[in-house]
């Protein structure tokens, strides 16, 4: 696969991982909730919306660094599944995509 493919897809995951790793410190800075009676119901509500905000981001950047590795592997392209080649369409499309588009298929059923 040509190399300013891999670089450019290297660099949209790098600025996604910026991306998380700035919203998981956003989110980890927010502070305690209150003791004010009102508005805690809310704010336990919202510090919930944000724990399981902050589990599906650092989800997604753990994937992201999993696939960086790949990256610097050189092993960006191959299938996970069948070690064969991760067609480039379906890279463009999800590049954190591990597994080629035939794999992806048997696996979803
Ligand atoms: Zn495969």
């Amino acid at each position: 696969m040509d190399k300013n493919f891999i670089s450019d897809q290297k660099q949209k995951l790098e600025r996604q991982q910026e991306y998380l790793i700035k919203k998981i410190d956003e989110l980890e800075k927010i502070p305690d909730f209150g003791n004010s009676q009102d508005d805690n119901a809310q704010e336990v509500a919202e510090a919930n919306n944000n724990l399981s905000l902050e589990r599906d981001l650092k989800k997604e950047l753990k994937e992201i660094n999993k696939v960086l590795r790949r990256v610097d592997e050189g092993s960006y392209d191959k299938c996970l599944s069948c070690g064969g080649t991760i067609e480039k369409k379906r890279l463009e499309l999800v590049p954190t995509a591990v597994n080629c588009a035939d794999c992806q298929t048997k696996l979803r059923k």
